[in-house]
């Protein structure tokens, strides 16, 4: 099989050091850790698939500020794929999301980020997560921005994804993410694996010889 340049990936496990994102007050789960596992796992599926070239922002408990998570992205000029798990004052609050830039490109068809959000959420979505969607922070059409501006999906040049991936303040998703026979953390990854699978390596079909 002819071998087509590889797919360059960074996967950012969100937070980490001195920021442990969102804690789950009844057990101490920290985001930080939740996300680090399936950075972990997402880049070791990664790594057994040539198609893909792949790096961590982070590999342990430290911290990293969102400049140098782009910054490592722009360098290698690379996908950003961040890995979060949301939180919300609703403990009932639940399931999967996934952020990109913009629906859209400048000439109208469907974003690149777009398509990887997609079928990152449809595989989460398949694992039994509530569908919150796919989300974006900017709209072509009135030129505006319509969410934060997060920093990994603004500021990296390829584009890029940011995964909510369950709610750490709802018990039931805590449980779940905080589990590590479980095996849940696991799933997620290689759902996330197979999004971007289908999305990123179905844009390069072979060229005729
Ligand atoms: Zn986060």
């Amino acid at each position: 099989m002819a071998a087509g340049p590889k797919i360059r990936l960074v996967i950012d496990p969100g937070h980490g050091g001195e920021d442990p994102g969102a804690v789950d007050a009844a057990t101490g789960l920290r985001e930080a850790d939740v996300t680090l596992r399936i950075a972990h796992v997402l880049k070791a599926i990664l790594d057994t698939h040539p198609e893909f070239e792949a790096a961590l922002t982070r590999e342990a408990d430290r911290t990293v500020t969102l400049q140098e998570r782009t910054d490592i992205a722009n360098a290698r000029d690379a996908h950003l794929v961040s890995i979060h798990c949301n939180a919300a004052g609703d403990p009932q609050a639940r399931g999967a999301e996934v952020w990109c830039f913009a629906e859209t490109d400048p000439d109208g068809g469907e974003s690149a980020g777009h398509r990887i959000a997609r079928a990152i959420q449809e595989r989460l979505v398949a694992l039994g997560l509530h569908d919150r969607g796919v989300k974006v922070i900017y709209d072509r059409g009135s030129r505006e921005y319509v969410a934060r501006r997060l920093w990994v999906l603004w500021k990296t040049r390829r584009p890029s994804v940011l995964v909510e991936c369950a709610f750490i303040s709802n018990p039931e998703e805590a449980r779940l993410l905080g589990d590590d026979l479980g095996g849940f953390k696991e799933r997620l990854a290689v759902a996330i694996f197979e999004g971007l699978s289908a999305s990123l390596l179905g844009e390069r079909e072979p060229q005729p010889a």
